[in-house]
C-alpha cells in the first residue's frame, strides 16, 4: 500500500495510489498524520470511492510530522569515515547515535524544485535516506518490538548546507534550511517492508551514481534507533526518523562536488520508489 498526499483540484487531499489512480480519503484528512493517528479498522474503512487518475494530481511531501524530522547522524561506518577525512576530525564510531533535528520547515515534496540561496552556502550536499514513519504513540519501546510502532517507509533526500552546519556546531541551522528535507514520494506500509534493514539504497546526481549501499550497513538498526529514541521521549503517529546516510556524499570526495544549479537529485530506495528533485540556485523569493 503506497499512502500519498497530493494536490488535487485546489485542494490537499490524501489518499492510497493503486494502479495510475489515487483512491481519495474524505478532505477532512488533509496530511497523512491524521490519517495515521486513526486505529488501523478506522483507517481500512475510510477509503471513499472518489478517485482521481495519476495525471490529475501533484503529489506533495506525504505529511508534516508533530515534531521536527529526528535524523540520525553518522549512522554508516563508510560515511563516518569520509566526513572524518573530510573534516579531519576523530574517526572513532559513535557509541550511541548521534541525534540531531531537521525543522519541518524544510520539507519539500517529490518533484519539487529545490530552491538554494548561494549568499547563504557555498556548500549545498546531499544524503539519501531511509525515512521511518512512526505509526502510535508510545514511550519505552523495547527494541524487539520497535517495528510494531513503524507505520510505513519512505525516501529522504537530508540536504545539508555544509558550511553552515559547520559554522555553528550544533547542525539544526545548517540542516533545516527551507526547501532542503524532499520527502516522498509516498509512504509504503511497514506491512510491505518486513527488514528494512535489507534495503538497497543510491543517490543519483544527474544520472550518476553517487552512493549505493544496504541499509543492512546501518550501525543502529531501526529497531534499535526507535528503542533509543523512545527512551523517555514520546513518539507521536506521524513523527519521522532519518536513519542517516550512506558513504558517497560530495563532501567525501576529493575535491568535494556540492551541489550546481540544475543539479537532478534522485534517492531511490528498493521497496520504496524514487524521490526527484530539482536544485536551482538563486535568491529566495520573499515569504
Ligand atoms: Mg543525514
Amino acid at each position: 500500500m503506497r499512502y500519498v498526499r497530493c494536490h488535487y483540484r485546489g485542494r490537499n487531499r490524501t489518499g492510497v495510489l493503486r494502479n495510475d489512480a489515487v483512491a481519495l480519503y474524505p478532505e477532512r484528512f488533509a496530511d497523512l498524520t491524521a490519517v495515521i493517528a486513526l486505529h488501523p479498522v478506522e483507517r481500512r474503512d475510510l477509503v471513499t470511492d472518489e478517485s482521481a487518475s495519476v495525471a490529475e494530481v501533484r503529489l506533495l511531501a506525504p505529511l508534516t510530522p508533530p515534531k521536527n524530522v529526528m535524523c540520525i547522524g553518522r549512522n554508516y561506518a563508510d560515511h563516518a569515515a569520509e566526513i572524518a577525512r573530510a573534516r579531519q576530525t576523530d574517526e572513532k564510531l559513535p557509541e550511541f547515535p548521534v541525534v540531531f533535528t531537521k525543522a519541518h520547515t524544510a520539507i519539500c515534496g517529490p518533484d519539487d524544485v529545490v530552491r538554494l540561496d548561494p549568499a547563504i552556502s557555498a556548500q549545498y550536499d546531499y544524503e539519501a535516506e531511509l525515512a521511518v514513519v512512526v505509526g502510535r504513540r508510545c514511550r519505552d519501546v523495547a527494541e524487539a518490538d520497535a517495528l510494531d510502532v513503524v507505520f510505513g517507509y519512505t525516501c529522504m533526500n537530508d540536504v545539508t548546507a555544509r558550511d553552515v552546519q559547520k559554522a555553528h556546531q550544533q547542525w539544526f541551522k545548517g540542516k533545516s534550511l527551507d526547501g532542503t528535507c524532499p520527502l516522498g514520494p509516498w509512504i509504503v506500509d511497514a506491512g510491505e517492508i518486513p527488514d528494512p534493514q535489507a534495503l538497497r539504497i543510491e543517490m543519483r546526481v544527474n544520472g550518476e551514481r553517487r552512493q549505493s549501499a544496504s541499509t543492512g550497513k546501518m550501525i543502529f538498526s531501526v529497531s534499535r534507533l526507535i528503542a533509543t529514541l523512545s527512551r523517555g521521549m514520546t513518539l507521536e503517529p506521524g513523527d519521522v526518523i532519518a536513519t542517516g546516510t550512506p558513504e558517497g556524499v560530495g563532501i567525501g570526495m576529493d575535491p568535494p562536488r556540492f551541489l550546481a544549479d540544475g543539479d537532478e537529485l534522485e534517492v531511490e530506495i528498493e521497496r520504496i520508489g524514487v524521490l526527484r528533485n530539482a536544485i536551482a540556485l538563486g535568491a529566495l523569493a520573499a515569504i
